[in-house]
This record gives C-alpha cells, structure tokens and sequence, in this order.
C-alpha cells in the first residue's frame, strides 16, 4: 500500500528540499504530493516555538485536505542576539524587505560581539487525522554567520550560514551537500523511522 502525504507549505524551495529527502528514502512506500497549487489561505504562525507552530501547520492543512500533512517550521538563531531571529526569521525578512537588507541588519547587530555561532532548527510534523496521530521529530545543525553573503543556492539565510565542519555557506555548498547535512535533512529523516516504527506495528 502507498501512503499519501502533503507537504503542508508553499514555500517552494522547502517543497524541494523536503520532497527530495523523500525521494532519497526508497524504502518508504510513500507518494508525497504539495499545496502549490491550491488555494487554502496560509495558516497563522501564532505559538513561540517552532514545534508547536509545525503542529498548528500540520493540522490546520489537515483538516482543510482532508489528508494525512506533513509540515516543517525552521528558522535560523543566533547566539550573541539570545537567539534571534528564530521563530521570527521568516517576518524577519518580510520586514526588512528581503535578504539582502536582513543581512545588512544582522551584520549591524552583530558589530560588537565575537561569538558568531548560529544554529538552524527544524520541527517537522506529520498530523495523520484517520487516527488522530502526530509523530514529529526536531532537529539542529550547528556553525556560524559570516559576512558578507555567499553563494546563490538554496534560501533565506543559506548565503550568511556556515555549517561547523566546512569553510563555505549553505549557499555555496548546493542543495546536495545542504540535504545530506541539513536540519531539515536530520529532522525528515527522524520522522520517516518514527513513521516506519508506526506503519510497520
Ligand atoms: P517558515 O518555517 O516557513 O516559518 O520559515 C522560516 C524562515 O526561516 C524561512 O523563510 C527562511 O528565511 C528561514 N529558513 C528556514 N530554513 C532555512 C534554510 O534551510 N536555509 C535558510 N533559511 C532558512
């Protein structure tokens, strides 16, 4: 039996990313399918956590297909600045008007300070409404900020972020390097053993 899961995001590079994780996992007998082409309006990001927003994601799209959804809230902290952007990296970058000038704001922010260690996050959540079920998993990758951008793969905050372990930004790297390592990588792949545990019970 093949399972169907949406991708409970319209963002596009997410969808890539996300889809080609699942299409590198050949054991798993899953169609994924997106919401790119529908017209449900995008749900409120209204918890201080990304989990808890993943999950408000991952039911709010359930509810509206009908289907078991799958959703990733991420974003990108910074150390020295207690954090931030984190949950807020996405209006971050609305606010300021693009990359461009979010990264010009951070450089700012981060005049007076040495420690640029940053981390992604990623919550990913799979609401299966047939069972009222939630699995989800979260994970982190570790490295740096550095300026000025880098790179023109991937999104965001990729061509300011370099992973512990390399000298080049996500951006630089490429989606291929990026998904083997990535938080996304990392919190896709917990979720799909938790699923396989669940399928297979
Ligand atoms: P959301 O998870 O859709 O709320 O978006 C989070 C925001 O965090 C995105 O719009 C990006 O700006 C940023 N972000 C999340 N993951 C990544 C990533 O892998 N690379 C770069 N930026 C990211």
């Amino acid at each position: 039996m093949i399972y169907k899961i949406i991708i409970a995001s319209t963002n596009k590079d997410k969808i890539k990313e996300i889809s080609k994780i699942f299409n590198s996992l050949k054991n798993l007998k899953i169609e994924i399918n997106s919401l790119q082409d529908s017209n449900i309006p995008e749900p409120k990001e209204p918890h201080d956590s990304f989990l808890m927003n993943a999950i408000h994601k991952a039911k709010y799209y359930a509810q509206h297909t009908k289907n078991a959804c799958l959703s990733e809230d991420s974003g990108l902290s910074i150390e020295a600045l207690n954090g931030f952007p984190g949950i807020k990296s996405k209006d971050l970058i609305e606010e300021e008007g693009g990359t461009l000038k979010t990264f010009i704001k951070l450089k700012k922010m981060l005049s007076n300070y040495n420690n640029y260690s940053a981390y992604f996050s990623s919550a990913a959540v799979l609401y299966i409404p047939a069972y009222d079920f939630l699995i989800m998993h979260e994970a982190k990758n570790y490295g740096y900020i550095s300026f000025p951008p880098r790179g023109n793969t991937g999104f965001g905050y990729d061509p300011i972020f370099i992973p512990n372990g390399y000298n080049r930004t996500f951006a630089e790297l490429g989606t291929d390097i990026k998904n083997k390592i990535s938080h996304r990588n990392k919190s896709i792949i917990g979720l799909t053993e938790k699923l396989e545990k669940f399928l297979n019970q």
